[in-house]
């Protein structure tokens, strides 16, 4: 079999990872601990090689290595800022590629990862909009993103090292689903991979610690919200309806009232698991102080926290960021409604 038709084990969930080992011969009594050997080893060590697996016998390695693989997808392209932000723009398959982002800040680390290429849905403010939808990111492709910023980052722990003990301060501290594409229209691989991320074996990432960012596929909010357990982030960008439809033109199909009652239902709401309300500052669009208030009343009764994010033009788009002024006093007023520091720079 060559190296591209073997099929990856990340992503696979236990059950699958048993499957192999039967496959191979093993006995039906040592296939929970032969699943969670490879387990462990993808994710608390990190292998990126089946041959490293050194507590599994030379065999049976050799029987896993003909049929699978755990090698990354490849990173065509990785951009290093002074602030250090790193982006890298990863390829999975011929012509599908997406972009992984990672944002440190103080002592918090955000990795930013893609749940599609390209997407669907066209809000008028997005780059990725523009792109027609590629495909969907399989489990296994959505979690090999946060395994190459953890190889980048240099993250894994050094078993090796009596010092260390396995255990290494890290640095992605904080998952968002905030990449390309709308990770409610991928909705089973997206699910997978967040509980993967939040596994107590694995990364045990918090869920209070990732963040499922949706432009408002009303019917899947609350299935995701029950069935992980993250927390949840709303594109919202507007306030009327006749505003939202343009910018997201999901809200067509799923007005803004029907969204906020999605956000009051969500799951585990409360002043400590707060909703986060995304709002892109586009020049006379959408950046009153009239809208700044009606945001306000919008949110009053949800425990929500309000992003303000300067708007940031790319080749072809047809609006501009507010100014710095307005997005000031845009600020202030959400500020005054008992909101901290609302822009994201
Ligand atoms: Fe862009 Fe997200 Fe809207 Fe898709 S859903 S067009 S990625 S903002």
């Amino acid at each position: 079999m060559s190296a591209l038709e073997k099929k990856s084990l990340v992503g696979m969930d236990r059950e699958a990872l048993q499957d192999c080992f039967r496959d191979l011969g093993v006995p039906e009594k040592a296939l929970r601990m032969r699943a969670s050997q490879v387990w462990n080893w993808i994710y608390t060590r990190g292998a990126s090689n089946i041959d490293d697996l050194t507590t599994l016998s030379k065999d049976l390695r050799a029987g896993l290595a003909e049929r699978f693989t755990l090698a990354r997808p490849e990173i065509i392209e990785q951009q290093i800022s002074e602030d250090g932000t790193r982006k890298w723009l990863i390829r999975f398959g011929p012509g599908v590629e997406a972009e992984t982002v990672f944002i440190p800040d103080d002592r918090r680390g955000t990795l930013c990862i893609s749940a599609q290429v390209g997407c669907t849905l066209n809000c008028s403010f997005c780059h990725t909009g523009t792109q027609n939808l590629v495909r969907n990111l399989t489990a296994g492709e959505i979690i090999s993103q946060f395994l190459i910023a953890r190889d980048a980052l240099e993250e894994w722990p050094d078993f090796q090292d009596k010092e260390e003990k396995g255990k290494r301060p890290r640095k992605i501290t904080n998952i968002v689903m905030m990449g390309m594409g709308e990770p409610l229209y991928n909705f089973d691989n997206v699910r997978d991979a967040l509980l993967t991320f939040a596994d107590s074996d694995g990364f045990a990432i918090s869920k209070r610690r990732i963040t499922l960012s949706t432009s408002g596929v009303v019917p899947e909010i609350g299935r995701m919200g029950a069935e992980t357990g993250v927390m949840l982030a709303i594109s919202l960008h507007g306030v009327r309806d006749e505003v939202r439809d343009t910018l997201v033109p999901i809200n067509r199909k799923y007005p803004i009232k029907e969204l906020m009652q999605a956000c009051r239902d969500y799951p585990g709401l409360s002043n400590a698991r707060r909703i986060t309300f995304e709002y892109v500052m586009l020049k006379g669009i959408n950046d009153s102080i009239a809208d700044a208030k009606a945001l306000v009343r919008l949110l009053a009764k949800i425990p929500s926290k309000i992003n303000l994010i300067p708007f940031n033009p790319w080749p072809g788009s047809n609006y501009e960021c507010s100014d710095w002024a307005q997005i000031e006093k845009f600020a202030e007023v959400i500020n005054r409604a008992g909101y901290a520091s609302p822009i994201r720079t």
